[in-house]
């Protein structure tokens, strides 16, 4: 609903954070602060509370970690006033501290505590070839578990999933042709299993982390939001990117890019994907809000279903 699409700024005071709580930068984030921290008594105190409010268990399968980095490192919203003030993130297996029995201990002790009410989180494709032989995640109480099998059991019990990145919302580059691993996404996955836990798909490669912190604000002040055909939150998906992009007027005068290098000009000979690609980016931008694809070089369609196989490729010689 184009009423709804709004600007990051307004998104986050309607979520109840605001623009300046998440401009005061903290590196790290509750899992990623790590051992040095672990005494810390005001992280103990953020994390008791942050518990009671919404725990995230931040699970991951066939990626390249893209979008754990991507949020990681973004600055603006800070990442630890959002995770220490607002959720508690209770497993990541890329960052946080514990390790081995302890972090699968964790992992399960949390699903069953808060069961119905903890958020999901999947990054990367799950692997079914092989009996999900590709993506062993752990071991707990002897049994070893693949992507499939922790899926399999965490998502029935979780209150809402969130996929992260093109991998986990699609299939993205594991699903792309060959897949020897038989890597699908979680909507196509949960089909097949008949799991009836909401899905949000917060696709990109990697996703911009504007998209998974203030999604998991919109599914805590006001549960799933409104969802594409393609299941992904209308509020930063639901706009064209060609239909907004800063050099349509240069298309519609016909002026076209010979060069990546040139600062002006439409990027379509090149390669440019915006007119099949919907998300926000041309207004969010990346980087902390500095740039974005089209300003260097093309979009390549990194959020949609299809995405590589149908985008490539990539570049064009004009
Ligand atoms: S650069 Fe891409 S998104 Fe922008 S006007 Fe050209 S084709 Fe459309
Ligand atoms: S501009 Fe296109 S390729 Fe770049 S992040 Fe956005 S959707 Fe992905």
């Amino acid at each position: 609903m184009k009423d709804e699409q709004v600007l990051p700024e307004e998104q986050q005071t309607k979520s109840g954070v605001s623009r300046r709580s998440f401009l005061k930068a903290v590196t790290g984030t509750a899992a990623g602060i790590g051992i040095s921290q672990v005494f810390n008594p005001a992280l103990i105190q953020a994390l008791e509370t942050g518990l009671k409010r919404h725990p995230v268990l931040w699970i991951q399968g066939q990626g390249c970690t893209g979008c754990s980095v991507s949020l990681l490192n973004n600055v603006e919203p800070a990442i630890a006033d959002v995770l220490l003030k607002v959720i508690s993130l209770q497993y990541h297996p890329t960052v946080m501290a514990a390790e081995g029995a302890t972090a699968m201990e964790n992992l399960f002790a949390i699903a069953k505590e808060y069961k119905g009410r903890f958020s999901l989180v999947v990054e990367g494709a799950i692997p079914t070839a092989a009996d999900g032989k590709y993506c062993i995640i752990g071991d707990y109480h002897h049994k070893e578990y693949s992507m499939v099998d922790l899926v399999k059991e965490l998502a029935p019990m979780a209150g809402s999933v969130l996929a992260i990145g093109t991998c986990a919302t699609y299939g993205g580059i594991p699903a792309a042709e060959g897949n020897v691993t038989g890597a699908t996404g979680v909507m196509d996955f949960f089909k097949a299993e008949s799991i009836k836990t909401p899905v949000v798909n917060i696709p990109g490669c990697p996703s911009h982390p504007d998209w998974i912190v203030l999604s998991i604000l919109h599914l805590l002040e006001k549960g799933i939001p409104e969802l594409d055909d393609d299941g992904r939150p209308t509020l930063f998906f639901g706009e064209n990117i060609h239909d907004n992009c800063p050099r349509l007027a240069m298309y519609d005068e016909g002026e076209m890019s010979k060069t990546l290098s040139d600062p002006n000009g439409c990027r379509m000979d090149l390669g440019c994907k915006g007119p099949d690609t919907y998300a926000d980016c041309y207004k969010r931008k990346w980087n902390g809000g500095l740039n974005w694809c089209v300003d260097n070089a093309v979009c390549i369609g990194c959020v949609q279903p299809g995405f590589p196989d149908e985008f490539s490729p990539f570049y064009e010689p004009a």
